[in-house]
């Protein structure tokens, strides 16, 4: 037997480590507090599983369901859209649901790299994005984002022959994993500066509706010809705690849409139609879980952000996104630092060096666990930097 060498140009997976260190802690009895998972801790709201077990029961429903998903699907997606965001789409033409935004974005490479080619993408970021490129033999060219630009990036640092000859650019507001959030301003920006150099644009937007102190982050779609250049993948995973169901969307770009649709149509044969009948009533129903949702959040981000400031990990309290990225003291890598977290207080953080080499010198907090494991960590957190003072 022999495997194809794509796999050996698959990173190491830095997180198996640590999650070695959690299991066999655990197994000696040792109570872990995750801040590691990025994955709601409450359930899918009622009235959306209603829906999707009435729609279960419809044999018609049984069937294979259409790569491009149902009309009403594409429609609701087009829908809330427009309410949304004030952006009105083609909902045949302009809408492709998916099986989790991360599906899209794994396929989406498929449609533009070839052996060889470069993608733009943004370190540290979310590692889909270097690895669905990795994996249709493109390079991926990283883009910084440093604390300096607020974790934007210096579109104008990137070499001009690079941007000529990169064929996509990846981008994520509100960024997982720093917290940082993008205005219009950048997004227009960012449209010109992939018409400058003849790259379509990959915006992936699954935050949009996790945000806090009344602020609604915009839609790349708004920025104005982002149409011409680009698409925005999104998701009901984090908007409506649906991770496990397994949707999402792309839309803009008719061209690009097209391509991921013809790949897909080869590979897969779309989003069991129960699931997209509880997309149609999350996305048209009450909106009520949304604003709940961001209240615990915000809640959770604030206590945990403050303690974090006070005991030396500096860290930004974000606009948007479940995510805290803290800087670790001076003298630490973040593997270290995370391990020595781990061993001291029992609590398990992502290291920042695992989204990318600019990730390095950070860990990720994720707000994800609930409120009374949140403040055990927190007083973990609190005695064990009195103790070590
Ligand atoms: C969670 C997450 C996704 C994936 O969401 P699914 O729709 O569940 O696949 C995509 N991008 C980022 C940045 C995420 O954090």
């Amino acid at each position: 037997m022999q495997l194809a060498k794509r796999l050996d140009r698959l990173p190491p997976y830095l997180f198996v480590d640590i999650n070695q260190k959690i299991a066999e802690l655990r197994a000696k009895g040792e109570d872990i507090i995750s801040f590691a998972i990025g994955d709601p801790d409450s359930p899918t709201p009622s009235h959306i599983i209603e829906s999707m077990c009435q729609a279960a029961h419809d044999p018609s429903n049984h069937k294979y369901p259409e790569t491009g998903g149902t009309e009403g699907l594409r429609r609701a997606i087009a829908e809330w859209y427009e309410k949304r965001f004030g952006v009105i789409l083609n909902p045949d033409r302009e809408v492709l649901p998916l099986i989790g935004s991360k599906e899209g974005i794994g396929h989406m490479a498929l449609c533009f790299i070839e052996p060889g080619d470069i993608a733009l993408v943004t370190d540290p970021g979310y590692p889909v994005y270097s690895v669905s490129t990795i994996l249709a033999g493109g390079e991926s060219y990283s883009v910084p984002l440093k604390e300096e630009n607020d974790f934007l990036p210096d579109l104008d640092a990137i070499p001009g022959e690079t941007a000529d000859k990169a064929k996509l650019m990846w981008l994520n507001y509100p960024n997982n994993p720093t917290g940082a959030t993008a205005g219009l301003d950048f997004f227009e920006k960012a449209v010109h500066f992939s018409q400058r150099h003849n790259l379509a644009v990959c915006h992936d937007a699954a935050y949009t509706e996790v945000a806090f102190d009344g602020y609604h982050p915009p839609s790349f779609m708004q920025a104005s010809e982002a149409r011409e250049v680009g698409v925005e993948f999104h998701s009901l995973s984090k908007t409506y705690h649906m991770t496990g169901w397994r949707i999402g969307m792309v839309v803009g770009n008719a061209e690009m849409i097209d391509a991921l649709f013809r790949v897909k149509s080869n590979l897969d044969s779309g989003v069991p139609q129960a699931i997209q009948q509880a997309a149609i009533e999350a996305l048209r129903g009450p909106q009520d879980c949304i604003v709940e949702h961001n209240v615990v959040l915000q809640r959770r981000r604030d206590r945990l952000a403050e303690a974090l400031n006070r005991i030396g990990l500096r860290a930004k309290v974000p606009k948007a996104g479940f995510y805290i990225w803290a800087k670790v003291p001076q003298g630490y890598t973040s593997v270290d630092f995370t391990k020595k977290l781990l061993a001291e207080t029992g609590i398990a953080v992502t290291p920042g060096s695992s989204y990318g080499k600019e990730g390095e010198g950070y860990v990720r907090f994720s707000l994800t666990l609930p409120d009374n494991r949140l403040e055990q960590g927190i007083d973990r957190l609190l005695a064990w930097y009195r103790r070590d003072k």
